[in-house]
C-alpha cells in the first residue's frame, strides 16, 4: 500500500513460475509410472502364460508316466532292465507272479542269479552279444523260482543306447512260456510214437521194412566211410504155406512170432537189427561184420530155430526151420546196399535149393568185395 496514493500494490510470484517444473516431472513421472505398469501387466501375462503351459506339461508327463506304469505293473510279462553286466536297473511287479519274489527283493539280485545252471552262459551270451549292429534278441530259458522249482520263460531284448544316459542297457519282456513248452514236448513225444509205431511190425513188434531200408541205408553210409565191413541175412520160414494149411492162420501167426523171438534174442551186438522184410521172410542187419562172421550169426541162428522143435508136420524135418541167405561186403565203392541185398536174396535161393534148413553165403561177384581171413 503505498501511503501517498489510494492504490494497493500486490506482487506475487506467477504460477506458472512456481509450478512448472513441477508440473513437467509429474508428467514425465506419470509416464514412467505407465510405462513401467505396461510393462508389468505384460510381465505378469507372459508368467500367467508360462505356468499354464508348465502345469499343461506336467500333467501330461503325468498321465504318460501312470500309462507306462499301468501298462509295466499290470501285463502278465515282466519288464526289466538290465546294464551291460547283469545288474538290474528295474524290474515289473509282476516279477512276484512269474518267480515268487517281488520286485523289492529281486531288484539287487544279478540277473544273471537265478539261471538254470545250464543255461547261464547262453543267455550271457546273447545279452553281451546285443549292441548298436545288433539291437534285439530273444532266448528260451529255464528260470529259478523262489520256492526252487524252475520254470520256461522266453525273453525278447533290445539294446538301448540313450545319447542322454552315460552307458547303454537292455530292455527285455520275459514271459512264462511252460504251457507251451509242456505242449511242445507233448508233441514230440506223440510224434516219436508215431514214428516208433511206422517203424514197427504189428505182429512181431520188431522193426519193419521201412525201418530196416532206412538203417540199411545209414549203416551201409557210414560202413562206407570207414571203410569197414556189413553183412546181411535174409531169413525165411521153410514150407510156411504148409504150416498154414496144416495148422491155421493164427498158429501160423504164433509160429512168426516166435521166430521173432528167437532171432532177437540170439542177436546180441547193439548195432545188429532183426525186421519182418514181409510175410514169413526176415531181415538181419549185422554191422561191422565180414562174410564169415556173418555166416558164424547165421548157423547160429538157423540152430536155435530148429532147437526150439515147432512140430511141422509138411516139412522133412518135422519141425520148423529156416533157410538162411548171407552176403557180407567191405563197402567200398563197388558195393552198394542194394548189391548186398541181392547178394543175400540169391544165397536165400541157393538154400532153397539145397534143400532147406540150411545156410548159403553169397560169393564174390563184381559188385560185391567179400573180405576173408588170408588162409
Ligand atoms: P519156402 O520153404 O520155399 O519158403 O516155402 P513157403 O511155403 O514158406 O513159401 P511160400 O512163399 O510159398 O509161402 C509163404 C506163406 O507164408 C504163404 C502165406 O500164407 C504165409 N504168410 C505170409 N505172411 C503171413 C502171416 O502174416 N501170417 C501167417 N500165418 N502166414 C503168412
Ligand atoms: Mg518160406
Ligand atoms: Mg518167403
Amino acid at each position: 500500500m503505498l501511503p501517498d496514493f489510494p492504490i494497493v500494490i500486490s506482487v506475487a510470484v506467477a504460477e506458472e513460475a512456481i509450478l512448472g517444473a513441477w508440473r513437467k516431472d509429474r508428467s514425465f513421472d506419470v509416464l514412467l509410472a505407465g510405462a513401467i505398469s505396461s510393462l508389468l501387466v505384460a510381465l505378469g501375462g507372459v508368467l500367467a502364460m508360462q505356468f499354464r503351459k508348465r502345469a499343461a506339461m506336467a500333467k501330461m508327463l503325468r498321465e504318460r508316466e501312470r500309462g507306462y506304469r499301468l501298462l509295466a505293473e499290470n501285463v502278465e510279462d515282466v519288464v526289466t532292465r538290465v546294464d551291460m553286466n547283469g545288474k538290474r536297473l528295474y524290474i515289473s511287479p509282476s516279477i512276484e507272479k512269474l518267480l515268487g519274489w517281488s520286485a523289492a527283493e529281486i531288484i539287487s539280485q544279478s540277473a544273471y542269479g537265478n539261471l538254470h545252471p545250464g543255461h547261464r552262459e547262453i543267455v550271457k551270451t546273447v545279452l553281451e552279444g546285443l549292441g548298436p549292429d545288433n539291437p534285439t534278441a530273444a532266448c528260451e530259458y529255464l528260470t529259478c523260482r523262489k520256492d526252487g522249482t524252475y520254470v520256461w520263460v522266453e525273453a525278447q531284448m533290445s539294446y538301448i543306447a540313450d545319447p542322454r544316459e552315460p552307458s547303454p542297457e537292455i530292455v527285455a519282456v520275459v514271459r512264462d512260456i511252460s504251457k507251451r513248452k509242456a505242449a511242445e514236448e507233448q508233441l514230440m513225444a506223440a510224434n516219436e510214437r508215431l514214428k516208433e509205431l511206422s517203424e514197427t511190425d504189428t505182429l512181431t513188434g520188431i522193426a519193419n521194412r521201412r525201418r530196416f531200408d532206412d538203417t540199411l541205408a545209414r549203416e551201409f553210409n557210414r560202413c562206407q566211410r570207414s571203410k569197414s565191413d556189413l553183412s546181411l541175412l535174409f531169413v525165411d520160414i521153410d514150407k510156411f504155406k504148409s504150416f498154414n494149411d496144416t495148422y491155421g492162420h493164427g498158429a501160423g501167426d504164433d509160429c512168426i512170432r516166435q521166430v521173432a523171438d528167437v532171432l532177437v534174442s540170439n542177436l546180441k551186438r547193439p548195432g545188429d537189427l532183426v525186421a519182418r522184410y514181409g510175410g514169413e521172410e526176415f531181415a538181419v542187419l549185422l554191422p561191422e561184420t565180414g562174410a564169415d562172421n556173418a555166416e558164424l550169426v547165421a548157423e547160429a541162428l538157423c540152430q536155435a530155430i530148429a532147437d526150439v522143435g515147432l512140430a511141422h508136420a509138411g516139412s522133412s524135418y518135422g519141425r520148423v526151420t529156416v533157410s538162411i541167405g548171407v552176403a557180407g561186403a567191405r563197402c567200398d565203392a563197388r558195393t552198394s546196399a542194394a548189391s548186398i541185398m541181392t547178394a543175400a536174396d540169391g544165397a536165400l535161393y541157393v538154400a532153397k535149393e539145397q534143400g532147406r534148413n540150411r545156410v548159403c553165403v553169397a560169393a564174390e561177384s563184381p559188385s560185391l568185395t567179400l573180405v576173408r581171413p588170408a588162409g
